[in-house]
């Protein structure tokens, strides 16, 4: 917000060592129908891994995703990947995950998600490990907000309070186990080093966990792709942008 672009080139190329984290979905690329259809081309990929081989430069993708759909969409296994919203982890090519239990309230909202199809034609559910998604990507705004509503009254109502968690992303509402964050797991794994610049680049309300856990590092920069509110020091207007300041950084 206080940063022009040159600022924050300036600051990124000025640190020693930089840990960067990048969100995927709308942060890397643009929303498309379904999820399926987000596919990162060869040139963008070869990109990431040339940032990656970097000596001074840590280069760690943090999604939504689950770890198998990381798998898929990233080819080079060196980049390390944090997935499911933080309860999955891929470190060195092997993923670690965190069990949470999310059996007692999962076929619940299953059902209700399935009723909320029929009645929202074009909407579709997307199941992960430890959580459950309905889309409304293809519905009319108003409609699929209208029902995004009711989603979320029928977990407030007929659940814990809080667990599941319940996020309201772009055009997805998002149930999903309490323990799934996509910042908590920065603060339990990242080391903290006095020469690195901790930086995140995220488009979604998911980020502003990611944006909150880096900004108690010491050096931080934390970058909002797009409208809505955010904790973020600077923002970004969309994904193309967060390719400007990625080729700066091979160049
Ligand atoms: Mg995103």
């Amino acid at each position: 917000m206080f940063l022009t672009m040159d600022d924050v080139l300036k600051k990124i190329k000025h640190f020693e060592n930089l840990l960067l984290v990048l969100d995927y979905d709308g942060t890397l690329l643009d929303f498309v129908d379904h999820p399926s259809k987000a596919i990162l081309p060869r040139n963008k990929q070869e990109m990431l891994s040339k940032i990656n081989v970097q000596p001074n430069v840590k280069l760690i993708i943090n999604t939504g995703r689950t770890s198998s759909q990381m798998d898929e969409i990233i080819a080079d296994k060196q980049i390390d990947i944090i997935a499911d919203h933080g309860l999955s982890h891929r470190v060195n090519t092997v993923w670690k995950h965190y069990p949470t239990d999310t059996i007692y309230w999962k076929s619940k909202v299953r059902s209700f998600m399935q009723q909320v199809c029929r009645e929202c034609p074009g909407s579709f559910i997307e199941e992960k490990s430890f959580s459950i998604c309905w889309h409304y990507r293809p519905c009319e705004e108003k409609i699929g907000l209208h029902y995004a509503e009711k989603v979320h009254e029928f977990v407030n109502t007929e659940l814990n309070p809080g667990n599941p968690r319940i996020l309201k992303g772009k055009k997805v509402v998002e149930v999903i186990a309490a323990e799934a964050n996509k910042g908590e797991i920065i603060r339990q794994t990242f080391p903290k080093e006095s020469d690195t610049l901790y930086v995140g680049i995220g488009d979604d309300i998911t980020d502003e966990d990611m944006f909150t856990a880096l900004q108690e590092f010491e050096e931080h920069l934390t970058i909002k792709v797009g409208p809505g509110n955010t904790s973020a020091e600077y923002r970004i207007d969309n994904w193309k942008n967060t390719w400007d300041i990625l080729k700066k950084l091979v160049s």
